[in-house]
């Protein structure tokens, strides 16, 4: 038996078309190609003013995520290619991975095996320093509210109540609590404060959902960084600083063009966290591969509970596109997991704990259909399942009118993928009825309701004191209209991580509701939710290296 490649091998092995050519099968003039190196470059966007966004919207999303691994990213990735192999014009667009992740657990966002994004070792580590630009521009407004302070406080902030914090791109738990301003007057106001990494900021959230340099500009000044003594909410436009903010995301909010190992486009820009911010890529990757395709395949982090109902009943609505198909994918190890299999168990044959696993995948389905949209599942093949093991799932799909597609885009790139990129094209000569899941003049509490019943299938939902007390201000400053973006475990459909399968009569108790009036959406908390991860005990870090002439090393 031989070791398979690992991805970063396979990734190294591949020869690269120069992006200019890349760019130019794509159809973007060369007026609006900024080269980044020989692989990589950014796209201005102003310069495709004459083109229109109306490529089809195809959705990939998952079951809740289990440490057995989905590969959501790798088949949305090799989908892109089999499309692309039926001669379809096809761009697809995806999150930029964050370095916390990729130095912490094993397994970056370039997708995996035959079906991956390449230059992979550049796009995991630095790519086009856009996560760098928004650190910067979180962190210059964090400088910008303690010097307000420190300077006489004109604003009457209360160092208590600044809800702002400084970012990192890294898992360091050590700087989740800090004291800043110690030292004497001369140093600043001391005050308690915290760091998120850059994924979790409100920043990266808006560079995400902007459509352009004036939407981006404006939300920023929206964005609300605490409360006055007298408690009235305090925004970055108070601080008249909002233009200062977008100029130093000025090059960093051009989406980045790359290519997948088939030469596909590749559009790769922002990341937003998926538990406490809305999981997509960038408005403006959408809009521009839309505006280049005819089909953009994207992605939307965790499974369908969170990244996909947040795709759309955030992203699409604010972006006023709709999703044409959506692909769910599904692997056996998975749903043997959440059939009750342990993860050291999983290299067993279980027929009978898939066959359990499987409702999982059913709400799942049912969910995508409460949209208004039939979703695809796809089977992201391991070579360890057994046939038997997949007969379980193929034969499930068939009793339930549920379209399964095997797919091995893993091992065998694009080729692996053509009988799910048919069925998709298949949904997307039909037209859907797609529709939020809620309505947003509802209140709050209706809203987060409909989540929970029609997405999560919980019975229903309560809010903690805290949470309530909150929502009156909501309710009082009139920001209820807002749509509502759940931080919530990835995990499970509930608020308890440990609770797999397809849990029912739960309730889901939302801690804290917090306003994000840049994002244009409020934050509820459930169950304890990171904005700061940790490091594993064997972070990814002690398997990198580098050699001598420079090539990454042990890089997933
Ligand atoms: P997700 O997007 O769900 O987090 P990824 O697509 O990033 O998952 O894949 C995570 C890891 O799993 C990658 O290292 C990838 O190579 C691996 N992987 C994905 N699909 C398969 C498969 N069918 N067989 C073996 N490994 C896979």
């Amino acid at each position: 038996v031989t070791t398979p490649l690992s991805d970063l091998e396979i990734a190294n092995k591949a020869t690269m078309q120069p992006i200019g050519d890349i760019a130019k099968a794509a159809g973007i003039p060369e007026d609006a190609l900024e080269l980044y190196g020989k692989y990589k470059a950014k796209i201005d966007v102003t310069q495709l003013k004459n083109q229109t966004a109306d490529a089809k919207v195809v959705l990939v999303t998952a079951i809740n995520p289990t440490p057995a691994g989905e590969g959501k990213s790798t088949v949305t990735v090799g989908l892109a290619d089999a499309l692309h192999q039926l001669n379809q014009k096809v761009v697809v667009a995806l999150r930029e991975p964050s370095l916390g992740p990729v130095m912490g657990i094993k397994g970056g966002a370039t997708g995996g095996g035959y079906a991956q994004v390449v230059p992979m070792d550049e796009i995991n580590l630095h790519f086009t320093g856009d996560l760098h630009a928004i650190t910067t521009a979180n962190n210059a407004l964090a400088a910008l509210i303690d010097n307000h302070i420190h300077r006489g406080n004109e604003l009457n902030i209360d160092p208590r109540r600044i809800l702002w914090k400084r970012v990192l791109d890294m898992n360091d738990r050590s700087l989740r609590n800090v004291i800043v301003g110690l030292g004497g007057p001369a140093q600043g106001v001391p005050r308690e404060d915290g760091f998120d990494i850059t994924v979790a900021s409100e920043i990266m959230a808006i560079f995400c959902l902007a459509t352009d340099y004036v939407d981006l500009k404006k939300r920023l000044g929206e964005i609300v960084i605490g409360y006055t003594y007298e408690r009235e909410p305090v925004l970055v436009r108070d601080l008249k600083v909002e233009g200062a903010l977008t100029l130093l995301l000025k090059d960093a909010f051009k989406p980045n063009l790359v290519q997948t190992l088939e030469g596909t486009p590749a559009i790769i820009h922002g990341g937003p966290f998926a538990n406490i911010a809305h999981g997509c890529n960038s408005v403006q990757a959408t809009q521009t591969a839309r505006k280049l395709a005819d089909v953009v395949v994207t992605e939307a982090g965790f499974g369908a509970d969170l990244g996909a109902e947040k795709f759309m009943d955030i992203k699409a609505v604010q972006a006023g596109f709709k999703p044409n198909a959506v692909v769910i994918v599904a692997t056996a190890r998975a749903l043997k997991m959440h059939g009750g299999v342990d993860k050291k168990e999983l290299k067993v044959a279980n027929p009978e704990a898939i066959a359990a696993g499987m409702q999982n995948l059913a709400k799942h389905v049912e969910t995508v259909r409460a949209f208004g949209v039939e979703p695809i599942v796809a089977l992201n093949r391991f070579i360890t399942d057994t046939q038997e093991e997949l007969d379980v799932i193929l034969n499930w799909g068939t009793e339930n009118g549920v379209k399964i597609a095997l797919t091995n885009v893993w091992e065998q790139g694009g080729a692996g993928g053509l009988e799910l990129a048919q069925a998709v094209l298949d949904v997307l000569a039909t037209d859907n009825h797609f529709k939020p899941i809620y309505d947003l003049e509802d209140s709050v509490e209706n809203k987060v309701r409909a989540i929970v019943q029609k997405v999560y299938g919980g019975a229903d939902v309560t809010f903690a004191e805290t949470a309530k007390k909150q929502l009156a201000d909501i309710e009082r400053f009139g920001w209820s209209n807002l749509p509502i973006c759940m931080a919530k475990t990835q995990y499970s459909l509930t608020d308890q991580p440990k609770l797999l399968g397809r849990p029912e009569g739960f309730t889901i108790t939302v801690r804290e509701v917090i306003p994000k009036l840049g994002a244009k959406f409020l934050v509820c908390l459930t169950g304890d939710i990171m904005t700061m991860p940790g490091l594993p005990k064997e972070p990814a870090a002690l398997r990198m290296d580098i050699d001598e002439n420079g090539n990454a090393v042990g890089l997933f």
